[in-house]
Parts: C-alpha cells; structure tokens; sequence
C-alpha cells in the first residue's frame, strides 16, 4: 500500500520510520513523505497513493477530496485528533475511509496548557531574557498564586479532563461546562453553564472541538462576560476564538493575559521557518506586540510519548484498512458508513 504523508516534519518520519521497525516491518507499507501541505495546490502528489496521511493544516474540502478519488485514493488517516478540517459529507459521498488518533496523550497537551498559563502568570519567558543580561529587577513580572483561583475548563473531554486534574492539583477550584461532561469530572470540578463559567474563572482553558456551534465562542460578547482581567488559553484550535475580539479586549484592559498554541489563520504561518521572511498577517503581528500575549507554535502535542503514539495508531489503523478489519478509530469504514 502506497501512502502519501502530507506535511511531513523531519520528526513525523523520525517516529513513522521507527513505529515500522518496531512493529510493522511485515507490512508491505510504501510511505512517501511530502513536505507541502495537502490543498488544491498539491493534490497531484497523491499520484498513485492509496492513501494521504495527513495533519491539522492540511486542506480536504470537497474539492481535494474528489480529486483524490478520481486519482484513486480510497483513505484518509489523519495524524491528529480533531477533524475539523476535513469535509465528512463528501468523504461520506465518495466512499473514503477516514481514521484518525483520538487520544495520542491527553496529558501532553494539558501540560502544554499549564507550561502557558505558568509562563504567562510568572513571566518567566521575561524573566530568562533579563537574567541572562544582568537585569535583576522584578519590576513587570508580578504574577498571582494560582492555589484558591478558579479554572474554567471548557470541554470536559480527554484534554480538559487531564487539565481540571492538573489545576485541581495546584489547589484551584476548578469549573466545566460541557453538553456532555465527562465521567469523573465531578471528582474534581462542578459543571456549570458556560457563563457562569465565564464570569466566576481567573483562568479559562479551552477544549472543545471546533465545530460550527463552537467557531468564534469567545468572541465580543463572551469576553464581556468574562470576569475582568482573566486570563484566556487556548491549546484546542484557532477559530474557537475571534482573535479581532481578544485584541479589543486586551486594548481595553478586560482580557488580562492571553496564551494560544492555536490561531485562527496558523495554516499559513505554522510549522514553518519564517524567520527571515515578512509576516503579512496584520492580526497575527498586533497580538505580537502585547507583553500579556503568548503565542506557541502548536506545539501541544510535541512529545515523544504522543509522536510515538501517532505513529503506531496510524499504521493500526492502515492495518485494519488493508486487511478489510473494522477500525475503532474510524469516522467512516470507506463503505460510506460512517461511525
Ligand atoms: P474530546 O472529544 O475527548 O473532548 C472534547 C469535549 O468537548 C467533549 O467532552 C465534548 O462534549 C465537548 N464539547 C463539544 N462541544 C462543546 C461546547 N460547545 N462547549 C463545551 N464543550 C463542548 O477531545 P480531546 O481529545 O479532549 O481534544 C480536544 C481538542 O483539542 C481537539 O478537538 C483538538 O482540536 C485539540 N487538540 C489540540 C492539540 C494541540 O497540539 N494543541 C492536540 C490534540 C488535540
């Protein structure tokens, strides 16, 4: 089997080629790593696959989709979670078998979520820069004792379970508001409606899937909601926050602080070495220059543990493809059905 890995990083076929020595040598895999994301532009590289593998910028709207029917293609494997920037309707309608990774370490991304919110809280990031200049003054890098603060996780699923378990650690109070809130969350938190939420948190995490309901659920009208000064984190995807929105709130001071490892735009500027080129994205340059604003690269996930765990799943789940076995972490089994 013939599989095209769009946006490939060194690291992606670091893992890949490991995960096959180790456990799917057997496997008559012929796997291509491409380093272009997948778009209109780059369909034509899939020439001859029987499957793309790809990631969370990688373009597969109905458009692609069918050009990759036509060239051939019968699945998708996605090297993520979230689905959001796949078209399921029409991989539905053109018969593909789409699988993803549902949980390649919950915990990496909640940490990742707790790194921001330490970093932005304690300045650190200010903090090492001042250090290593002979600059000891303590003056800008005033932080607050997160034990007794309140945490409002929104979506209380595998991430933000693992999160409300790391600020309850820290001796937050922790709240979650969820359509279906987690088993075991009220071990650790109460759930409450999103704008109590809102008003009662110090710090709000994000993570709900991007979904239509969910595009731009903070935007003007939450933030006024938000208690005054609270600090918003955001390592679930981009569009959950109308980023024009935030930049209003922290001009007038409502927004305290604000950490993202997402951003709305990042397709275009992610992943990438951009150093030595212009970033054309006014938005994205405005958030650059607020000190109470950091920004990761979508880095959650970066861990050995998860890159490891990617890698593994997404041949099970090729495994379960070539031998016709059905596949737990399918959304469609390529007869069209989907799960
Ligand atoms: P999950 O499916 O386990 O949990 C998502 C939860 O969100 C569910 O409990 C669901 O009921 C809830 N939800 C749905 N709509 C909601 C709404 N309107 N308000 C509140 N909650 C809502 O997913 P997960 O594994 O915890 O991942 C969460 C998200 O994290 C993914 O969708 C993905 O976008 C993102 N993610 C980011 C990284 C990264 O590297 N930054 C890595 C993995 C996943």
């Amino acid at each position: 089997m013939k599989v095209t890995l769009y946006s490939a990083q060194p690291y992606d076929e670091r893992f890949f080629e490991e995960a096959r020595l180790e456990g799917f040598a057997e496997e008559a895999f012929d796997l291509i790593y491409q380093k272009v994301a997948l778009s209109r532009q780059t369909t034509a590289l899939a020439e001859g696959s029987d499957a793309v593998c790809v990631f969370v910028n990688d373009v597969l709207d109905e458009v692609v989709l069918e050009a990759l029917a036509a060239m051939g293609v019968k699945a998708v494997v996605l090297r993520c979670a979230g689905f959001n920037n796949i078209d399921l309707a029409a991989a539905e309608r053109l018969g593909f078998f789409v699988a993803r990774v549902p949980a390649y370490s919950p915990e990496a991304v909640a940490e990742h979520a707790l790194a921001l919110a330490m970093t932005l809280n304690r300045h650190t990031h200010r903090a090492f820069n001042r250090v290593r200049e002979g600059n000891f003054a303590l003056d800008g890098l005033l932080g607050m004792t997160l034990h007794g603060k309140t945490v409002g996780i929104v979506g209380t699923g595998r991430i933000g379970l693992a999160t409300a378990s790391i600020f309850k650690g820290l001796g937050c109070r922790v709240l979650g508001s969820d359509p279906f809130p987690a088993e075991g969350f009220e071990a650790i938190g109460e759930i409450v409606d999103v704008d109590t939420l809102l008003a009662q948190s110090d710090i709000v995490s994000l993570h709900c899937p991007l979904l239509d309901a969910t595009h731009h659920l903070i935007n003007e009208a939450s933030l006024e909601r938000m208690k005054p000064g609270a600090m918003l984190i955001n390592t679930s995807r981009g569009a959950l926050i109308d980023t024009c929105a935030v930049i209003e709130a922290l001009k007038s001071r409502q927004l305290g602080a604000l950490a993202i490892d997402v951003y709305e735009q990042e397709s275009g500027l992610f992943f990438q070495d951009r150093s030595s080129e212009i970033i054309d994205d006014d938005v994205f340059s405005r958030l650059m220059t607020f000190p109470n604003v950091l920004v990761t690269g979508h880095q959650g996930f970066f861990t050995v543990e998860a890159l490891r765990e990617i890698a593994q799943v997404t041949f099970n789940n090729l495994v379960c493809l070539t031998r016709g076995a059905p596949c737990s972490n399918a959304l469609m089994q390529g007869d069209g059905a989907s799960r």
